[in-house]
């Protein structure tokens, strides 16, 4: 058997993603990694349920042995097993992030020999994590451009607290001939249309509206068309994105409304990382950048003309590195 890698938890980002990396490709390529430290950057460290649910889902799915662990534990041994494709379900339990427990997975269903079925119960639209459009309309294109065939529906959203949300996905096994022999995300080509779209649950119409506005008042020069939409969920809830369309396909940049935070900061955000991006004049957005490194050090490689090498990217890259070794 392979001799177990240690995954330092605590290098760069020092967050979930490291021991989120770990897992997915301990799971793709055999390899029993010890990942010591996790979360040590964070306030709170160790596991959260989130990151919970990602141990417990790539277990599940590929069969691992996992040492004991539970929310707080600071470090664990996973030795995985053969990937099975299946009917899963996955609830996280609080309102941590669904899109980043179906970005831990979706890699290794593609490499199961039949297809999957999978359910995530929690949270769809939460900070520092990919809202769920930002998922359908801007990752999961980059994976089909892979070759991927995955479709996914948002059954509710789930805001923190209440949570509550709920995402469908149905995965088909990667075939070899389907997989592209040039992968690169490095041009976008021209810009053809956006929309700023805000959303409230449980809360007055106006702040979506005023969000909305103000994003599209100040981004003029891009013609966003305006949406006010009223969803239905288990607590309130306010989210804000703005999507813009290119040749290639859509970049969704997002903030999500808090008690704490104005409407007008909210807008501000969506609007500071549209024109950082639009400046930029690269072709991938920065956070999706960070999350397209595992599918393609799994499938394609390729090439990226990224925004930013933002500390998760750079993080991302060094743990992908150590696992190849
Ligand atoms: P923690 O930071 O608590 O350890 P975590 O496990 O949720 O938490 P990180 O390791 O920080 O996460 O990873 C967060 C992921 O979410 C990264 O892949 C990052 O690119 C992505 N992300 C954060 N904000 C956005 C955003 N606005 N749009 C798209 N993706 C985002």
């Amino acid at each position: 058997m392979n001799k177990v890698i240690v995954i330092d938890g605590s290098r760069g980002e020092g967050g979930g993603q490291v021991l989120r990396t770990s897992l997915t490709l301990s799971a793709a390529t055999g390899q029993p990694v010890r990942i010591e430290k996790i979360r040590a950057g964070r306030e709170k460290p160790g596991l959260k349920r989130q990151h919970l649910t990602c141990v417990r889902a790539v277990a599940e799915i590929c069969g691992a042995k996992v040492s004991d662990v539970e929310v707080g534990a600071s470090e664990l041994e996973f030795t995985p097993g053969m990937i099975k494709g299946g009917d899963y379900r996955f609830d996280i339990g609080t309102a941590g992030s669904v899109t980043l427990v179906a970005q831990t997975i979706l890699p290794i269903l593609l490499k199961a020999d039949t297809p999957s079925t999978v359910t995530i119960t929690g949270g769809t639209h939460v900070p520092f994590a990919p809202i769920w459009e930002f998922f359908a309309e801007t990752y999961l294109p980059e994976l089909r451009r892979m070759g991927a065939r995955v479709e996914a529906e948002l059954d509710a959203c789930g805001f923190y607290p209440a949570a509550g949300g709920a995402v469908r996905l149905r995965v088909w096994p990667l075939a070899v001939d389907a997989v592209p022999h040039e992968y690169k995300l490095t041009n976008l080509g021209t810009f053809r249309k956006g929309k700023v779209v805000g959303v409230v649950s449980a809360l007055h119409d106006s702040i979506a509206e005023s969000e909305v506005e103000i994003v599209g008042n100040k981004l003029s020069e891009l013609g966003l068309e305006h949406e006010v939409r009223r969803v239905k969920s288990f607590g309130p809830g306010n989210y804000c994105y703005a999507q813009l369309d290119y040749e290639r396909g859509s970049v969704v940049f997002s903030s999500i409304g808090t008690y704490s935070k104005s409407r007008k900061s909210v807008a501000n955000e969506i609007v500071t990382a549209v024109r950082e991006f639009v400046k930029s004049g690269k072709a991938c957005e920065k956070h999706l950048a960070d999350q397209l490194l595992v599918p393609m050090e799994m499938f394609t490689g390729g090439e990226l003309d990224v925004q930013k090498e933002t500390k998760h990217y750079t993080t991302n890259r060094d743990v992908i590195a150590q696992l190849r070794t």
